[in-house]
């Protein structure tokens, strides 16, 4: 891990029904959390209010998406002022679900991440490869052309974390190994260096998801340019998550 905060979040993704969800908040109440760590869960919108109500753990709530501008006729939208009215600080966008299956844009995203930064809320920038992407070599231009879009839309990268995800290693099992995390972190790291500012390259955290878990995570923290995880199935267990939250110590 580099110098700023180790950074953690939970993407609960489109899983728990009112009963799981209080199971999970409680385990995260009742675990010991590390106070040097950044922890966020993103429940699905509905229980976003329940989980605000009854989280006494430090842990601020994310959203998992958020529309590109102000509210209004946009059925089936949630607008980033709704999400501060209801207590989140966060936004996920440009996960790989909403890329690939849903079928969002670079550009999109990058407009979505601009309104979200305009209404105060902090952003979780997720990019990543494709396993057909990786094989031709194309890994940095990928990662690359995804961060573009993000730095075209934003004035500013004080309130983003970077979350690289390799596509074929979400909710796959097959973890990347901490080099190959580490290759494309410290690559990352460069591009923000040359495109954005040596300042923002040195102060953004960049963390790593795709199959991390209580048994691999230590490994992956070690590395100088993991900054934290992004944590798909393993946050669905509240003390399994935990210890992915306590593996920088
Ligand atoms: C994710 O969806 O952000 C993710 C990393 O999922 P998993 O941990 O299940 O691979």
């Amino acid at each position: 891990a580099g110098t700023g905060k180790f950074f953690v979040g939970g993407n609960w993704k489109c899983n728990g029904t009112k009963d799981s969800i209080a199971k999970l908040v409680g385990d995260l109440n009742g675990a010991k959390l590390e106070d040097d760590v950044e922890i966020i869960v993103a429940p699905p919108f509905v229980y976003i209010s329940q989980v605000k109500d009854t989280l006494t753990a430090p842990i601020q709530i994310s959203a998992q998406n958020s529309w590109s501008g102000k509210g209004g006729a946009f059925t089936g939208e949630i607008s980033a002022e709704q999400l501060k009215d209801t207590g989140c600080e966060w936004v996920i966008l440009g996960h790989s679900e909403r890329r690939h299956v849903i079928g969002e844009t670079n550009e999109f995203i990058g407009k979505k991440a601009a309104y979200a930064l305009s209404q105060n809320l902090k952003v979780i920038a997720c990019v990543g490869e494709k396993l057909e992407e990786r094989e031709a070599g194309k890994t940095f231009n990928v990662c690359f052309e995804q961060l573009k879009a993000f730095a075209d839309a934003v004035p500013s990268w004080d309130n983003i974390v970077i979350a690289y995800e390799p596509v074929w290693a979400i909710g796959t099992g097959k973890v990347a190994t901490p080099l190959q995390a580490q290759e494309v972190h410290a690559v990352i790291r460069g591009w923000m260096g040359k495109n954005v500012s040596s300042e923002a390259a040195k102060a953004v955290r960049i963390i790593y998801g795709g199959s991390v878990n209580g048994a691999n995570c230590e490994e992956l923290a070690k590395k100088e340019d993991i900054d934290g995880f992004l944590v798909g199935g393993a946050s669905l267990k509240g003390p399994e998550f935990a210890t992915i939250c306590n593996s920088v110590t």
